[in-house]
């Protein structure tokens, strides 16, 4: 019998959201504006490489805010932070460059709009996430996380007739739904957020990810294990079908043996990360006889977010872009969108 074709199947959307490409141009821009170093407050987005490529370039990542020298500049990254880190880098005179993604700042709007009105708010998410985190902390009184639908039944809340439920914006879809089912079960007057937590970007990455799955009997998701978004893409992967599934940060990391009698492998990545890198899966399964590449188009995105305020403005005092446009000097990871 001939052997059957091996194949790849594509998907579209998948990499850099707009919130990860803001983050990082805005730590590359800084670097360009202010020189080196430039500290960043926990990992700029959760992709190894993009750290260790925005190391060599003169970012010094750190764990806490008391970690940067008094006045120095620091990027706070893209997951959110809580007030107080605001207010502590004001303590070290610290030139503060916020990147958190636009999308994540507004679910802390709702929380402190919700806390206000004095609800109970229901945050769905995984416990000790940067994000979650970040925003628990802008209403630490109102907020009680919710870490899945195991979680429901422990939940108390002051009053059954006030309570909303907030998430993280890089949840599985099902899964968080599946949360609220159980939640209104239990409280019937349950409040939705006023519109979609779990972003736009997961959200597409996972539809490309449901519609592949069937046909393939592995989906490699290209991805950190840190990575909030791009470990649930290998979870929705194995629900809806893939036989086998596994998250890589290289093509290196690809073991020879998941390969074996595979004739359809699915292919992604996560929100943060580098387009160069599925390319480099590209080419390991090229090498693999998984030369015919077909894309599987979910969505199509145009999203662009304006880099930070305070870097813009300092940008344009110094006459130089303050758009997200790369200039033709960008180099490492600015080349690898
Ligand atoms: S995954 Fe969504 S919320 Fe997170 S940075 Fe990207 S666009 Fe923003």
């Amino acid at each position: 019998m001939a052997e059957t074709t091996k194949r790849v199947l594509l998907a579209a959307p998948r990499g850099y959201c707009a919130g990860v490409d803001r983050a990082v141009v805005t730590v590359e821009k800084a670097l360009e504006l202010y020189g080196a170093p430039v500290y960043v407050r926990k990992q700029i987005v959760h992709n190894k490489h993009v750290v260790t490529t925005l190391e060599k370039r003169g970012a010094i990542f750190v764990e806490e805010t008391d970690e940067v020298p008094e006045g120095a500049t620091v990027v706070l990254s893209a997951h959110g932070v809580a007030p107080v880190v605001h207010d502590e880098a004001k303590a070290l005179n610290l030139r503060t460059i916020d990147a958190t993604c636009p999308l994540v700042t507004k679910v802390h709007r709702e929380a402190v709009r919700f806390a206000d009105s004095d609800h109970d708010i229901l945050l769905i998410g995984h416990d000790g996430h940067e994000e979650v985190i970040g925003t628990a902390g802008e209403a630490p009184d109102h907020v009680t996380l919710v870490d899945g639908p195991d979680d429901v039944a422990n939940v108390e809340v002051r009053d059954p007739d006030k309570v909303v439920w907030l998430s993280q914006t890089t949840l599985s879809v099902d899964e968080t739904m599946e949360t609220v089912r159980l939640l209104r079960e239990r409280f019937p007057k349950l409040q939705d957020p006023p519109s979609d937590d779990i972003c736009y970007a997961t959200q597409n990455r996972q539809l490309a990810v449901k519609q592949m799955a069937p046909d393939c009997d592995l989906m490699i998701v290209v991805g950190s294990r840190n990575s909030s978004n791009s470990v649930r893409l290998v979870e929705v992967a194995l629900e809806h079908g893939a036989k086998d599934g596994h998250l890589v940060d290289y093509a290196e990391e690809i073991d020879d043996a998941w390969l074996e009698g595979v004739r359809t492998v699915g292919v992604t990545s996560g929100a943060s990360v580098p387009e160069i890198l599925v390319r480099g899966v590209l080419d390991h399964l090229a090498a693999h006889g998984y030369e015919d590449v077909s894309a599987v188009t979910a969505a199509e995105e145009s999203i662009v977010f304006a880099l930070p305020s305070d870097i813009r403005r300092d940008l344009k005092a110094a006459g130089m872009s303050d758009t997200m446009k790369h200039d033709a000097a960008d180099t490492e990871v600015g080349a690898l969108r």
